[in-house]
């Protein structure tokens, strides 16, 4: 793994030389800045994992270049570290962004342990935000799979060998757009808008008719279906 780059804004130079020393003997590369105005361009470029920020500095005070980066839309991880240890800086310092905040003085193992913990969480939130993106190349269930990337509905049988089922465009937008809400109970006029569409002007009756369609095609026993099914009064919901 490639080291975790910190940018270190303190305008105290034996705290920064100090803290800067001790953070690169934990394996973290470490960028000083010693005023608000650097700090803020130096974060605002992106490229590190996390920033630590010190509220009194000469230019421009924390706060406002924590503030700033938010609103420029910078996401680096934010860790506070003041010298005035109130309530209403720790309140102010999270309501602009902060991830989180230190009162000097503090231990450097109290540090070291926040600064794991966001990089941590931001790594939890980084991979989360990844696989959500991520779009369904296929998805499976019981013995149905469905191919996203070439609009195929295959079933697979005891031996494990696929054959291709027949469905109509409709039925294999109906089906994806359920698979893709799984768990989520859409009634009939969603589902009219979602699958056929604003212009078109079909019934919704239209939905019962190809929802019963796709049962016959997909679910083992289509009288008592176990995937697609009816929530009374409501519409319908994909269980699988
Ligand atoms: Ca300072």
């Amino acid at each position: 793994m490639t080291s975790r780059r910190l940018l270190l804004v303190e305008d105290e130079p034996s705290l920064a030389r100090t803290l800067g020393d001790r953070l690169a003997a934990e394996g973290y590369e470490v960028e000083v800045a010693g005023d608000g105005p650097s700090g803020q361009r130096l974060a605002a470029d992106g490229s590190f994992d996390l920033v630590l920020l010190d509220v009194n500095l000469p230019g421009k005070n924390g706060f406002d270049v924590c503030r700033d980066l938010r609103q420029g839309g910078t996401s680096t991880p934010i860790l506070m570290l003041t010298a005035r240890n109130e309530l209403v800086d720790r309140v102010l310092g999270l309501k602009l962004g902060a991830d989180d905040y230190l009162a000097k003085p503090f231990e450097t193992l109290e540090l070291l342990a926040r600064v794991e913990a966001l990089l941590r969480r931001s790594r939890a939130e980084a991979s989360a935000a990844a696989s959500a993106a991520a779009p369904l190349q296929s998805y499976r269930f019981g013995n149905i799979r469905v191919d996203f990337d070439s609009a195929q509905v295959w079933r697979i049988d005891d031996g494990g060998s696929e054959s291709e089922l027949a469905c109509s465009a409709l039925e294999y937008r109906l089906l994806r757009f359920l698979i893709e809400h799984r768990g989520q109970v859409h009634d009939r006029d969603r589902l009219l808008d979602e699958v056929w569409g604003y212009d078109a002007t079909p019934t919704t009756r239209t939905v019962d008719v190809h929802v019963s369609s796709l049962r016959q095609k997909v679910e083992p026993n289509p009288g008592r279906p176990a995937f697609i099914v009816t929530v009374h009064g409501l519409g319908y919901r994909f269980d699988g």
